[in-house]
């Protein structure tokens, strides 16, 4: 045996002595070679194999754990190779009922040579009744008595809470748990640095230090024990992840930044008192926290959060109209051309009057405003020309355009979930870092808001305009269809436009532009009188463009569409959405996109068709039918389809949580949050010597390639 308490996370597992070396190869196979890489191989999960008291065999479908002793073995063969090896038993124990339990391996006529009569095991699995005789096959057994080992008596894999590990590169279950075991019986859990800071004395994790924790990981003392120390483990993995996180922010806020001060009166306010409305109350909040880090030297971080038509838009005009106040630049950066342009109309509406020059940028061409003949440019086109625009709009392309933005004030970046810190820097010109708004409609709850997003300050916008018609969302069949064409057709009739959206029916895009372009033809023909317009990812961009402007100028009263057209796109007297295969969306992404409806003062609906036979589908949609609170559904659906979805590929590089769930420790990642802020307030570049380890940690493993965006 190993001496006691000699092993440290680092000690290589050569040093450990009574390893088999078939399954130290195994594991040298698989990247573990140290004690400590092979404690952070978390069990997926345990079993509760301790010895409950004896109240007889009895078949069920939960499997059970007994101490038995062998009385009689029969093996039976079936020609060379199949056959079974049969134990019969009894309890170890008094056992008053004189009851029988047969072992039973199939096809292992050669656990003869294992099990013998007389022999103590203790066997854990599922107890079945077959002809009478109560039989557990193929257990997981454990001899405790009678192999000519009894000395050493330690029973690893029975009568305690057993880890259950996921197995790779060959290794089994029971040559792991032992390696486990073998390598916890020489760990000095005192020689395991600590990561977090020391826990508070009156608190949850009183008295548990690394070491200990990972101890109770693997062979927990108790059910309490075990889940007390997950979360120790998941709180120090949330912990690393904050301090990289807040780290990031801390590197962005020490760039040379702008002061941009809020001047009462001018330009920004004007505009707002230009508006038809006035700011809702959250509007004006998030606007109020974002001219505060403007009017500071520290270059802001900032993402504006709110459901779709929460009226991102006009807060984020606001905060331009400061950076030109000030004498700067601010660019507006949209996903896609058909939303830069939405947004250089809605601009060219409400700036223009002000005296801002305006220009837009797509793809790699400039355009001049008399190139759009929808918007009337006229005076303004020549003054672009001889001072440089203000206000730069376009797609993420205008990133690349750093030289044409000298005086960048403000970047505003819309929609877009994976502006990361490789894309931020190059918004650095001549050193003087801009300061950046993120625009999301993407619901996030908070434990995602802190971990994906961790890095940025966040307003939330969540309150929606006021006398907005709202919108009725039904989920049904197509045998409605009838029906639904006679609804839509009532509400082009009163001079209201519609949106028919035929989603991605595989990953090919040709077959979904054949789809919408068939759905084109029929809903023609189902809706005689009125224009219908085709929209679709195969179409020139040009081509796309038009319908799009045909469809917000009314010329069509229907559109016919994939799911091109984006989410932000703002056509207010469009109320009705059908949506084709709704089942094939998430319940977020549904949200999503029927946030393109109830824009305007009149009520909308939005009809999502299912198969008939989709009970799952029809369920699960419900919570649409029931609720626009965006939050609520994004949660749902993580707790659905997990966070996948929602991290997407921003998480890809970033290895996956360990010990953490991120929907059900959203405390303790608050918890974490807090520590983290106070060990950078303290020692803001981890130089301490005792953060040595944690340095390592946050530093090493955040190479821009792996970070969270
Ligand atoms: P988002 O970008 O958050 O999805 P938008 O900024 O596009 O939302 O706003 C949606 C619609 O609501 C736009 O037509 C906008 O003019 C209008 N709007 C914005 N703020 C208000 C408000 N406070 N009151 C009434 N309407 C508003
Ligand atoms: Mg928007």
């Amino acid at each position: 045996m190993t001496s006691a308490s000699t092993l440290t996370l680092t000690t290589p597992l050569e040093a450990v002595a009574d390893l088999a070396p078939a399954t130290r190869k195994m594991l040298a196979g698989e990247g573990i070679r140290t004690v400590g890489a092979l404690l952070e191989e978390f069990p997926f999960r345990h079993e509760d194999r301790r010895r409950m008291e004896f109240k007889g065999f009895a078949p069920g479908p939960e499997p059970v754990c007994h101490h038995v002793r062998v009385m009689r073995g029969r093996t039976a063969r079936f020609g060379r190779r199949s056959g079974f090896f049969e134990a019969e038993c009894e309890a170890a124990q008094d056992n008053p009922l004189h009851q029988q339990l047969t072992l039973r391996w199939f096809n292992m006529p050669f656990m003869n040579r294992t099990i013998a009569v007389d022999m103590e095991l203790i066997v854990y699995g599922r107890i079945k009744e077959v002809k009478g005789r109560l039989v557990m096959g193929h257990p997981e057994y454990e001899i405790v008595r009678g192999d000519g080992n009894d000395d050493d008596g330690v029973q690893i894999h029975s009568g305690r809470i057993v880890p259950v590990y996921r197995l790779r590169g060959g290794l089994k279950q029971k040559a792991l748990r032992s390696a486990v075991w073998k390598v916890l019986e020489g760990f000095d859990p005192a020689s395991a640095a600590d990561l977090l800071p020391r826990p508070r004395a009156d608190g949850e994790f009183a008295g548990l230090s690394r070491g200990k924790a990972l101890q109770e990981a693997h062979f927990p003392s108790g059910g309490a024990e075990l889940e007390r120390a997950r979360r120790y483990l998941a709180l120090e993995e949330f912990y690393i992840l904050q301090l990289r996180v807040l780290r990031r922010r801390v590197l962005w806020r020490a760039h040379p930044g702008w002061v941009q001060p809020v001047h009462e009166g001018q330009l920004a306010q004007a505009f707002i008192h230009s508006l038809p409305f006035s700011l809702t109350g959250a509007q004006q909040r998030s606007l109020d926290e974002i001219r505060g880090d403007m009017a500071a030297p520290a270059p802001m971080n900032r993402l504006l959060h709110g459901d779709v038509g929460s009226g991102k838009t006009v807060v984020a005009f606001a905060a331009m109209l400061q950076a030109v106040e000030a004498g700067h630049q601010a660019a507006l950066m949209a996903p896609t051309q058909i939303l830069a342009e939405q947004h250089y109309a809605n601009a060219c509406r409400w700036l223009e009057p002000l005296g801002v020059r305006i220009s837009l940028t797509t793809g790699d061409k400039k355009i001049t405003p008399d190139a759009l003949p929808l918007f009337d440019r006229g005076a303004h086109a020549s003054a672009i020309q001889d001072a440089g625009p203000q206000i730069l709009i376009g797609t993420h392309a205008l990133l690349h355009d750093a030289a044409a933005m000298p005086r960048l004030g403000l970047a505003v970046i819309d929609e877009q979930h994976k502006f990361g810190v490789s894309q931020r820097a190059r918004l650095i010109a001549a050193g003087q870092a801009p300061d950046v708004l993120v625009l999301t409609a993407t619901p996030i709850p908070r434990t995602l808001a802190l971990t994906v997003y961790g890095d940025l300050d966040i307003s939330t916008i969540d309150e929606r305009p006021p006398q907005r018609g709202g919108i009725v969302t039904q989920v049904r069949t197509e045998k409605k269809l009838a029906e639904i064409t006679k609804f839509v057709r009532a509400q082009l009739d009163s001079g209201r436009q519609a949106y028919i959206v035929y989603p991605l029916i595989d990953e090919s895009e040709t077959v979904e532009a054949k789809a919408a372009t068939a759905g084109c033809d029929e809903w023609t023909r189902l809706l005689a009188s009125h224009a219908v317009g085709l929209m679709h990812g195969r179409m020139e961009g040009e081509a796309k463009d038009a319908a799009m402007s045909r469809f917000r100028e009314g010329q069509t009263r229907a559109l016919v569409s994939t799911t091109v057209i984006e989410v932000g796109v703002d056509v207010p007297n469009a109320t009705v959405m059908v949506i084709y295969n709704a089942e094939r969306f998430g319940l977020a992404q549904l949200h999503q996109l029927r946030g393109r409806i109830g824009r305007g003062a009149h009520q909308s609906h939005c009809v999502l068709l299912v198969p008939e036979k989709d009970a799952e589908a029809k369920e699960r949609l419900a919570l649409l039918e029931e609720t626009a609170d965006g939050f609520r559904i994004a949660e749902e659906d993580l707790r659905r389809r997990g966070p996948g979805d929602l991290l997407g590929s921003v998480q890809s590089g970033q290895a996956p949580l360990k010990f953490a769930e991120l929907l059900g420790d959203t405390r303790l990642l608050t918890l974490a949050r807090k520590l983290a802020e106070r060990t950078l307030a303290g020692d803001p570049g981890l130089s301490r010597p005792d953060h040595a380890g944690l340095r390592t940690l946050v530093l090493e493993t955040d190479a821009p390639s792996a970070t969270l965006q």
